[in-house]
């Protein structure tokens, strides 16, 4: 590590960093994925990231049943059973001897504890890249604001490289440390998910009382924020759901741009494999007629670019 020792103090957790990044802010990124987020929302890709905490992963297709993983569970949470290997979360204490033991990669830790000069020797191979593309690194999750010592040590860790940061935020932090660490990064995507208070929380977990405010202090603390619009078939597409979004959005002068994402089902396979439960999701990608026809409504109601993906 040798110099990058030097800015490498709070510890963070995170599960990947993913080089190449090209739907993360500008040109060509590296995404960290903090592990850890305030909310739950249905609908979430990385679900790997919801707890503060490394997790046990299951792959079953990888898993060819040679019992080595039930042999070393010290707990008997693990099961061979005719479905499968089964796993009793209740009973696991996390000492992850099971993904020691496993020859397959079936069973796996996610989360690693970094410092942010870990991180940095990660991505300043790419500074060219991200300097030829515009790009640079960009802090998700999870929820980057929920680790702000490490956050901040890490955007401060890139600015001395040279890297711009960006940070992908659902909003829910804090106000006084969620805005300090907006007013170091390069730029904000912000996520605006609902519009009403009860839907907000049946859908994410919480309402959305403290993600308006921190998103109307980026607006008096004058700070540029990109809105990206997770688009759920059935939760949140519905015109009067829309319609509320884009007029919040116009009441902010600071929003430069919106982004909307179309419902993805990886997160619902990825969640299969978890040690945490959610509910199982059933709904249908939008297509992409429908989200170029609803980036078209969002962009005249709001006079803002609205692109999809
Ligand atoms: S991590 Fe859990 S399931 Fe794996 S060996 Fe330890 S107690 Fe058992
Ligand atoms: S050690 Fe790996 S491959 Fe063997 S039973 Fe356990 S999960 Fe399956």
């Amino acid at each position: 590590m040798g110099a990058e020792n030097a800015v490498t103090q709070p510890l963070g957790i995170i599960t990947n960093i993913q080089r190449f990044s090209l739907h993360d802010g500008p040109g060509v990124r590296s995404t960290v994925f903090f592990k850890g987020c305030p909310l739950r929302c249905l609908w979430c890709h990385n679900p790997e990231t919801y707890t503060f905490q490394p997790a046990l992963s299951q792959d079953a297709l990888r898993c060819t049943a040679c019992g080595g993983c039930v042999a070393a569970c010290p707990q008997g949470a693990l099961k061979l059973t005719e479905y499968g290997l089964q796993y009793n979360v209740s009973l696991c204490i996390r000492c992850f001897a099971c993904a020691g033991e496993c020859p397959t990669g079936a069973l796996s830790v996610l989360g690693r504890e970094v410092t942010a000069g870990d991180v940095l020797g990660e991505v300043l191979p790419d500074k060219g890249m991200y300097e030829r593309t515009g790009g640079g690194v960009t802090l998700s999750g999870g929820e980057a604001a929920a680790q702000p010592k490490f956050a901040l040590a890490l955007i401060d860790a890139l600015h001395q490289h040279g890297i711009r940061a960006a940070l992908d935020t659902c909003g829910y932090a804090e106000s006084e440390t969620f805005l300090r660490l907006c007013r170091e990064a390069d730029l904000i995507l912000f996520d605006l998910k609902h519009i009403d208070n009860a839907a907000h929380k049946r859908l994410t977990g919480k309402d959305m009382t403290l993600i308006k405010r921190n998103f109307f202090l980026l607006s008096r603390e004058q700070i540029p924020v990109q809105v990206r619009v997770p688009v759920i078939p059935g939760l949140n597409d519905d015109d009067q759901t829309l319609s509320g979004i884009a007029e919040l959005i116009t009441k902010n002068p600071k929003v430069d741009s919106i982004v909307l994402l179309g419902y993805h089902p990886l997160g619902g396979a990825k969640a299969a494999g978890l040690d945490e439960e959610r509910p199982a999701l059933s709904v249908t990608p939008p297509s992409k007629k429908r989200l170029a026809d609803l980036a078209r409504t969002m962009a005249a109601r709001t006079g803002l670019s609205c692109t999809f993906r």
